[in-house]
């Protein structure tokens, strides 16, 4: 391409991923900067908005120390002057800053020591300013220090791919289908692609990322769709015909209470799942306190009735420990054998699980991740369910399918709740149970936010608590970076504690990730069976951990916790018929940030809106399970804030391979077209998602 020599071409490629005139078609700037006003320095009055200025820079000097240097310079225009400051980049900005040159800044002032300084502007000469602009909206586009330096700085790009533009724009043919077009009012193709490099104004640009955000999506909607229908129509699985006798006696005579209206539905939903020969892949989203436990304990028993092993994968000793407790306790009177694996269960039992496991007398394992070894080998698995999804990653559950000849079903849980079309898309190909009832009879947790300093008024409503015959936990944060401190805090918080609840009267129990498998245990045990009236701990609790009669969650150092991290440990109250208590304890100074997630958290119970809040506060590229799905890497879109566009998108493609599943119509050629473009783009990776 005209501009583009071999230098340049082989630091696009890999700096930035650029290898032909169409990439940078669709190297989308990340912001705009508006430059329709030019304003003078003493019009400056305020330290929100961005500014624009134009005059000369005098005096560039380093400054600083040789650890934490600095490059400041005076700029000047008719009506005085202002100081720039830039930390970074120092030494190609002084070789790029030339005297006698009228430049254009553009940046947000800040107000240090009563004066207006500009730190790390934007900035360019006058003169190829105008040139690049071409507009008053000015595309900003990301680049590397290494590109910068080699002239391919935003400025540079954008030269870059106005040529592009103007070279490809004849040849950009739409790809989305004219009625399509028509329904949702979506700009053209190559007219978007040039409205969002060389926008002529808001308007238009606003309509141009629009297309191009509902094309993304479309795409992203119609592979999964695409996926999922491809995985019901050609992937079989074990087919569990009937429910049997073994489903039908717990059912009626050993179930301890009435299952929920939710839980009902999402049996239905499992039963028509594994009765039709195909295979399962579906993920069930409840609330903590939803009742998962019992959906899992059905399902294997369904698998069990038709002559198929199951398994039940915890993220946490203690967890896997506690489910093989519980399930076996409730089925204790069924005549089928129920079994646990860990990574700590002694070699002689270990020996024989797996001797029974492999010869089919053992029903039922129960276990951490311990079950995924290439060792633990199942003589028929037909099921697996993964509780606590979010600590397992896509090659964990792709080794589940390896133990089978049939790739067993597989039932995934996970309470932390994030938005419906969202959890579609993250999952994949994955179906979508909600539990979105709880059991009958829960009373909402009391939320409350309490600054450090009222610490002993909170002690005092412990105490209350405790003389009521309730149990406490007082959770810390444990950040892997700065753990060493975290333990201190962690121990001085635990002395403290047992300095006001002393002994013999007050029995604590401490558990932390440092500690033996064993020992913990034992604490954890102390706790459960209510010899303990307070569980001191670090997030180690956060997870399932079942204990009703606990009723008061304290959360030391709240701000530190993201908000689903504190929703899963309230959750750990509020399992008893008590009135239960969440109480976020901060220091004084929060972010902005730290004081939305304390007032969500006071303000609601709800986790879907819980999530729905994190999901702004975040964006979704910190969301469990993202990561693995690739979906981050979304050009224009934005999973947290086009979720409407997500939408409409989603069901459009439904929509379209509902009526014509292979895009055999005229009027769907333009997406199998786009299709198989990007097939000979890309690997499948449905498979293991
Ligand atoms: P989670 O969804 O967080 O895993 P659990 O399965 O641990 O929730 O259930 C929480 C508590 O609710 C348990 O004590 C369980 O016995 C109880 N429970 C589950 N379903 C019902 C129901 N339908 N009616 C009453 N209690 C229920
Ligand atoms: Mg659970």
């Amino acid at each position: 391409m005209k501009g583009v020599g071999p230098k340049k071409a082989a630091l696009l490629a890999s700096e930035l991923g650029i290898r032909t005139p169409h990439d940078l078609l669709f190297y989308f700037p990340f912001r705009y900067s508006d430059r329709s006003t030019i304003i003078s320095v003493s019009q400056i009055e305020s330290e929100n908005v961005a500014i624009q200025l134009i005059g000369t820079i005098e005096h560039i000097r380093e400054a600083g120390d040789k650890f934490r240097k600095r490059l400041t310079a005076i700029f000047r225009d008719e009506s005085g002057t202002i100081e720039l400051v830039w930390f970074k980049g120092i030494k190609q900005i002084q070789e790029y800053l030339k005297p006698n040159t009228v430049y254009i800044l553009y940046g947000k002032p800040s107000l240090y020591k009563g004066r207006y300084t500009l730190q790390h502007p934007e900035i360019e000469p006058a003169e190829t300013a105008r040139i690049a602009m071409g507009s008053t909206l000015k595309p900003v586009y990301n680049t590397t220090e290494k590109c910068a330096a080699a002239g391919l700085n935003s400025n540079g790009i954008a030269k870059l791919t106005k040529t592009a533009i103007e070279e490809l724009f004849p040849t950009i043919s739409d790809n989305l289908p004219v009625a399509l077009r028509k329904k949702f009012k979506l700009m053209d193709r190559g007219d978007a692609l040039r409205q969002v490099h060389l926008p002529t104004d808001a308007e238009q640009l606003e309509l141009a990322r629009r297309r191009l955000k509902f094309e993304e999506l479309f795409y992203l909607q119609v592979e999964i769709v695409k996926n999922k229908m491809h995985h019901t129509r050609l992937e079989h699985g074990a087919l569990f015909q009937k429910v049997g006798d073994l489903f039908h006696t717990f059912y009626n005579t050993h179930l301890p209470f009435e299952l929920t209206g939710a839980q009902k539905r999402v049996m239905k939903e499992i039963r028509s799942d594994v009765a039709r020969g195909q295979h399962m892949n579906r993920l069930i989203q409840g609330d903590v306190g939803s009742g998962k436990t019992m959906i899992a304990v059905l399902s294997a028993l369904i698998a069990i009735d038709n002559g198929y092993q199951a398994c039940l994968m915890a993220p946490t000793e203690i967890l896997a420990q506690q489910h093989f407790h519980g399930i076996a306790e409730l089925l204790n009177d069924l005549p089928i054998q129920v079994g646990m694996l860990t990574g700590s269960t002694p070699k002689g039992e270990r020996k024989i699980i797996l001797e029974m496991l492999l010869n089919g007398q053992l029903h039922l394992l129960i276990g951490t991740h311990a079950l995924i070894e290439p060792w633990v080998q199942f003589q028929k698995l037909g099921l697996c369910i993964i509780d606590e999804q979010h600590r397992f990653g896509v090659m964990q559950r792709a080794a589940l399918w390896k133990k089978a000849e049939l790739p067993p079903h597989v039932l995934v849980m996970t309470a932390t709740p994030i938005p419906r079309t969202l959890a579609m898309t993250i999952y994949g190909d994955l179906d979508v149970s909600v539990i979105d009832e709880l059991p009958p009879g829960r009373k909402p947790i009391t939320t409350w936010w309490k600054s450090d300093s009222r610490r002993e008024e909170v002690f005092a409503f412990l105490e209350k608590e405790i003389a009521l015959g309730r149990q406490v936990y007082i959770v810390y944060p444990l950040i892997e970076e700065s753990e060493a401190m975290d333990y201190k805090d962690l121990q001085d918080g635990y002395e403290s504690i047992a300095r006001r609840f002393p002994l013999p009267r007050y029995a604590i129990s401490i558990v932390h990730g440092k500690m033996k498998s064993e020992a913990r245990d034992i604490e954890m045990d102390r706790f459960i069976r209510g010899e303990t009236q307070i569980m001191v701990a670090t997030t180690v609790i956060e997870v399932g951990v079942n204990v009703p009669n606990a009723s008061v969650m304290v959360i030391e150092s709240a701000e530190r916790f993201g908000l689903s991290q504190l929703h899963q440990l309230r959750g750990r109250v509020g399992r008893g018929a008590e009135q239960s208590y969440c109480i976020l304890m901060t220091g004084h100074k929060l972010s902005a940030e730290g004081k939305i997630r304390m007032e969500t958290m006071v303000r609601t119970t709800d986790g879907f809106e819980i999530s729905e809040t994190d999901l702004q506060l975040r964006g979704p590229g910190d969301l469990s399970g993202t990561q693995q799905s690739g979906i981050v890497n979304l050009k224009i879109a934005d999973l947290a804030k086009d979720q409407r566009i997500l939408s409409a998108a989603r069901e459009t493609a439904l929509e379209i391979f509902d009526r014509d599943p292979y895009l055999e119509y005229p009027e769907n050629a333009l997406i199998r077209n786009e299709l198989e473009l990007r097939g000979k783009q890309k690997s499948d990776l449905s498979k293991i998602s």
